[in-house]
């Protein structure tokens, strides 16, 4: 079991599954929402995610597949917790956020094409620019 919380401490959840798709996404959506040159993503089934304390806001768009994705929120600190994607089934919620960031263990880098100049990918990632 992971448990995990926002920057205030207001929202606290946990995760009820191992990933099998951890990974770091060096998309622009990721970036400027993130103001980092990755996400941490922690890919499991919606269902695997389970919010304990507060409420997540959530913003849904169409980044550019057709399918649409919500990033959810803590209203009041800001800190985002999760992205999901019904169409594809899956919650990637950013493991930065865990209590023990020991718990993640990246083996994926997603949209490596666009990451910043002066931003070295691991190269013992495997490359992966969407389904
Ligand atoms: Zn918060
Ligand atoms: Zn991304």
């Amino acid at each position: 079991m992971i448990s995990g919380s926002c920057f205030c401490h207001a929202v606290q959840y946990e995760v009820s599954a191992k990933s099998q798709m951890q990974g770091l996404c060096y998309c622009t959506d990721c970036q400027q929402v993130g103001g980092s040159s990755h996400w941490t993503s922690y890919a499991v089934a919606p269902s695997d995610f389970h919010l304990v304390r507060g409420s997540l806001t959530g913003y849904t768009y169409d980044p550019g597949s057709g399918r649409e994705v919500t990033r959810h929120f803590c209203g009041t600190c800001g800190t985002q917790i999760m992205v999901q994607s019904d169409a594809l089934g899956v919650a990637s919620v950013n493991a930065m956020t865990f209590d023990d960031h020991s718990q993640f263990e990246p083996k994926i880098a997603y949209f490596s094409a666009s990451a910043p100049r002066w931003c070295e990918v691991d190269k013992n990632l495997t490359p992966f620019d969407g389904a």
